[in-house]
């Protein structure tokens, strides 16, 4: 398995009849197998602009184009959301009256034997770190294992895209943490894309490249470049993935 190239240009975005100005002009580019951490204040299109590139809406204008196809215009919106994206919210959506074992089954459904689909939800629970809770229930389980599952679901049909939308918002810190590096770990294990919207300045600075929204549009503000300034090789690590990839957008090296 291989990361989704995405390629998001001139997306808006507006709600109830055009009142709600969600993104007015958002163009960003992920390259295959990359990081990126996605912030901003609350309520600037974090999760608009996850849920259109996930095709669970539809942008007002602009194209988002996933490995080449125009995720605005599938004919099977659901099919790929199934085969090619994950998705982890801040809350795991996770089913109360289904097991670890189970919940992480469900995207399979329909698309694997029943043998198969316990088996892959078995190796993917282990990978996970949580091997002795796979029968247990999700309101027995801690915050941070139930968004474990929550991640092992998501990676259920080997997605090439993961959209994980303040994933660790809801945990403690040192939880985050640990649910962060099991994210960067299985992007290194099975290689895709990483978007990965999130308000906690630690969490975006272990991203390749962090994007920035202010007002539905990408910015890169002073805050964020001193962040960076305090990691040590963050600048030098950005500049080597922008002579690599030959990425314009995101952060302004220079003012660094
Ligand atoms: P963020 O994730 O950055 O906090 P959102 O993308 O959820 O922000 O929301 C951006 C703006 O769009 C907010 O003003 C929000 O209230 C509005 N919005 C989001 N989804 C809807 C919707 N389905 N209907 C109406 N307004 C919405
Ligand atoms: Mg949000």
């Amino acid at each position: 398995m291989s990361g989704a190239a995405v390629v998001v240009e001139h997306v808006r975005k507006s709600f109830e009849g055009g009142r709600i100005r969600a993104l007015e002009d958002v163009s960003l580019t992920l390259e295959p197998g990359e990081l990126v951490a996605l912030t901003g204040p609350s309520g600037c299109g974090k999760s608009t602009l996850l849920n259109l590139i996930g095709a669970l809406d539809r942008p007002d204008a602009g194209e988002i184009r996933v490995d080449g196809k125009d995720v605005g215009r599938l004919e099977d919106p659901s099919g790929y959301r199934a085969g090619t994206v994950g998705f982890v919210f801040q809350f795991h959506n996770l089913m109360t009256t289904l097991t670890a074992l189970e919940n992480v089954q469900v995207p399979m459904l329909g698309r694997r034997s029943r043998g198969a689909r316990e088996e892959r939800a078995r190796s993917l629970l282990a990978e996970v770190g949580l091997r002795e809770r796979m029968e247990s229930y999700p309101p027995t389980l801690s915050g941070g294992e139930r968004q474990r599952v929550a991640l092992a679901r998501a990676l259920a049909n080997g997605p090439r895209l993961l959209l994980a939308d303040e994933p660790t918002g809801a945990l403690d810190s040192d939880t985050g943490a640990q649910i962060l590096d099991l994210i960067r770990r299985i992007r290194e294990e099975h290689g895709m894309t990483v978007l990965l919207v999130t308000n906690d300045d630690d969490v975006a600075a272990q991203a390749e490249r962090i994007l920035r929204i202010r007002d539905g549009v990408l910015a890169a503000p002073p805050a964020q470049q001193t962040v960076l300034n305090g990691i040590p090789g963050a600048r030098e690590s950005i500049a080597r993935g922008r002579e690599q990839f030959g990425r314009g957008e995101g952060i302004p090296l220079d003012e660094l």
